[in-house]
């Protein structure tokens, strides 16, 4: 599958079918041969070109903005980037297509009566209403009784500015971000055993593995241009893909190994088990870089091929070849993404992959790793500098040296930094509940759809005093609760930094003008300082390059270190910067990866083997509710919540309109029910309906459904994995019910 690599005439037909708003096949049919750049009308044609990355995915692709007299006009993928030589999927093709819905919000909204509608105020009005009712909350109800929800999907700037405003200006103790749903666990997991939140990875790895482990993750349509550099892999390479689905990355799979659902770490424990006993370690390695191997040596002695088999469902033989590869090939890298981040035993699942890159001397070399795939495009820019989780650079709060470091950094007093940590995401919401919450700002995310456990979030959010919603759009399903709804700009109206999967800092522009009187976030949280009256900390903050250098100061002597990052443009002059960068690193080498000195970041310098008992999932099938309910990505045209790519005449033809579920052929064959047929899914916590797609790509016993859909939270059980906190989405217990409603 490829998604238009090197295409010069894919714009140009994109703008002409967002212009006629017609039929993309029948469109394309109909243009005539020879169609390309050189024949459009003069009026459509660009007089200049910027270079910015993506902001979908957190592959951080660059793309080549075409402008005409400084607005983006048109788009393509920019061929001398490393990330995507030359590629786009479609939703970056579409990233300015987006900007231009009808349902952008132009305005500050407020909404006086609880159940009255949301009316048009000035920005002045909503600042005032904004500041007054939640100080108003915090005299009534303590400091912390307002809380923020981020996101991974604004620049590293503007998630630093809100975290700094909200916690050293205004007093506020619990914010958290999206990322939560996403990369928490892999934080977690790689926090304890490197020693730091380091993905060890550069994208090269891809094409530079005899073996490729991809555990839980669907790259072939969640990163479809990692996946197509997994293609220009020349060493012929195994792909080995763990997962209870087939999937579109499992066609191209050399071994699919379609576990029970959950049982992830119980195979890795096996798999480690039986390369032990083979003496298929790397023992220089594990005796030099890591700690713990002996005791986890034991620890998976439990683990018999049998006990294996039989809690994975797979046949014994099946594993001894998954096994035996690890051990043939040169160079293995592990891959994962949300199949094991979003689990009630994720940050455990995760190290165990961990352990078998360790165990195995596959870490620091090319082609090599235990590789957590990041899922939105900044969610490493919130991971290191969001001030949520952690304080500014990956430091820690609850660290007396770390406070003193980043306060005088900042030039405020000490005592504004909290010397706890927040709340995490489901915290805030449950704080919700147990009234010790009662105003809350969510920024750039769409809570009301993607939060577990739906019909209880949005009770949860109904509870509120006051809701305050900043986004693109006034009518997602969390503005439309909002008793405030700030207009924000998006992608491309804006200017700051990304940091994509391979810690790759890439710069985004802005080529557009929000519409109406939408503000940056950036100026949004400058404006909310200034209302609060706690501007006049911030005025180094002036701008987002300043920022810049700001967050530079925070980063030195951290892993995370970019203080030798020169400026904006440099950036663009390197091809984005990974970081590691620190000061003296004049001109960095494009693909770099960690730990090629088999040095970790714990104080003794080495990795920790960290391991757990497996545990049964939460929620087991029953004769009420016989399915287990998976979900993930429907396809590469759609992005989480679809609040942008469901805006897109294009990407909207490229998948399903109506929810759908995968259902097996016997179980669909038992329960009478047709294919394209509209069925009832239900769990002990709601139900939706669905179209039947019935196939053998799950087994039976197990259903599928996409994530982008606004019901499928519906069903989803909120359980959350004990250390990282993260939602454990992908599995619950449903029933299926064919015929009419
Ligand atoms: Fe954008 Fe991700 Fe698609 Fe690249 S793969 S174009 S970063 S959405």
């Amino acid at each position: 599958m490829s998604w238009f690599p090197d295409n010069p005439i894919m714009q140009p037909l994109l703008t002409l079918l967002h212009q006629r708003e017609g039929s993309l096949t029948r469109e394309l049919l109909q243009q005539p041969a020879g169609f390309g750049l050189g024949q459009l009308p003069q009026s459509q044609l660009p007089d200049a070109t910027t270079d910015m990355v993506c902001g979908f995915c957190s592959t951080g692709c660059g793309l080549k903005v075409h402008l005409k007299e400084g607005e983006a006009i048109g788009l393509s993928p920019t061929t001398s980037y490393p990330v995507n030589l030359g590629m786009a999927c479609p939703k970056g093709w579409e990233a300015l297509r987006v900007l231009d819905a009808p349902d952008r919000a132009t305005t500050p909204l407020y909404r006086a009566d609880k159940n009255g509608r949301l009316e048009p105020v000035d920005w002045d009005a909503a600042l005032r209403l904004f500041t007054g009712r939640f100080r108003q909350i915090q005299e009534k109800h303590g400091p912390h009784s307002v809380a923020f929800i981020s996101t991974g999907q604004m620049p590293t700037e503007e998630m630093a500015l809100l975290g700094a405003v909200a916690k050293f200006g205004m007093g506020l103790r619990h914010g958290d971000g999206n990322t939560r749903q996403c990369m928490a666990t892999a934080v977690v997991a790689y926090k304890e055993a490197f020693g730091f939140d380091a993905p060890p990875y550069t994208y090269a790895d891809f094409e530079e593995s005899d073996a490729m482990v991809f555990v839980g993750s669907n790259p072939c349509i969640a990163h479809p241009i990692m996946w197509e550099r997994v293609m220009r892999n020349r060493r012929s390479p195994e792909i080995i893909v763990v997962d209870p689905r087939g999937n579109e990355t499992t066609m191209y799979a050399t071994q699919h190994l379609a576990i029970q659902p959950k049982t992830d770490q119980t195979l890795f424990y096996g798999v480690a088990r039986l390369l032990i006993e083979q003496g298929r370690i790397d023992e220089k390695f594990v005796a030099r870089s890591t700690t713990g191997f002996e005791e986890f040596a034991r620890f998976v002695n439990d683990y018999s091929l049998a006990r294996t088999a039989s809690e994975t469902g797979l046949e014994p033989n099946q594993i001894e070849r998954f096994a035996c590869t690890i051990h043939e090939k040169e160079r293995v890298s592990f891959w994962w993404t949300m199949g094991v981040n979003q689990s009630h035993q994720g940050v455990r699942t995760a190290q165990s992959i961990i352990n078998l890159a360790l165990m195995t001397g596959n870490i620091g070399k090319p082609g090599t790793g235990a590789n957590s795939i990041t899922g939105q495009c900044n969610a490493m820019g919130s991971r290191l500098f969001s001030n949520t989780t952690n304080l500014l650079g990956g430091h820690d709060f609850k660290n007396a040296d770390h406070r003193a470091k980043i306060a005088g950094i900042l030039g405020m007093d000490e005592s504004v930094i909290p010397t706890e940590n927040s709340w995490s995401y489901h915290e805030i919401m449950e704080g919700i509940l147990k009234e010790k919450i009662k105003g809350l700002w969510i920024i750039c995310t769409n809570t009301a759809h993607s939060w577990i456990n739906q019909n209880l979030a949005r009770e949860m959010l109904s509870r509120l005093d006051f809701l305050v919603v900043q986004d693109m759009y006034h009518n997602t399903e969390t503005a439309q609760m909002a008793d405030l709804v700030l207009p924000a700009a998006g992608w491309g109206e804006k200017e700051g930094t990304f940091i994509n999967s391979e810690r790759r800092i890439g710069r985004i522009k802005k080529v557009r003008r929000a519409p109406g009187k939408a503000l940056a976030d950036f100026h949004i949280f400058q404006l909310v300082a200034e209302y609060w009256g706690c501007g006049e900390q911030f005025r180094r903050w002036s701008s987002p390059e300043a920022v810049f250098e700001v967050l530079k100061e925070c980063s030195r002597g951290m892993p995370c270190d970019f203080t030798g990052v020169q400026n904006y443009r440099w950036i663009e002059e390197q091809g984005g910067v990974q970081w590691p960068c620190p000061e003296g690193m004049t001109a960095p080498v494009q693909e770099r990866r960690l730990f090629e000195d088999g040095c970790f970041y714990h104080a003794d310098g080495r990795a920790k083997f960290l391991f757990e008992a497996s545990r049964p999932l939460t929620e087991l099938p029953n004769e009420a509710y016989p399915f287990i309910l998976l979900t993930g990505r429907g396809s590469a045209s759609q992005w989480h919540t679809q609040t942008r790519t469901a805006k897109s005449p294009v990407l909207r033809k490229l998948y399903p309109e109506q929810p759908f579920i995968e259902i097996n052929p016997a179980d669909a064959r038992a329960l009478k029910i047709a294919h394209n047929a509209w069925v009832t899914v239900e769990s002990r916590r709601g139900r939706m309906r669905a179209m039947a797609l019935v196939t053998p790509a799950v087994r039976q016993g197990q259903v599928f459904i996409a994530m982008h859909y606004e019901e499928t939270n519906q069903l989803t059980d909120a359980v959350f994995d004990p250390y990282s906190k993260q939602p454990s989405y992908k599995a619950c217990a449903v029933n299926v019910k064919g015929g009419a409603e």
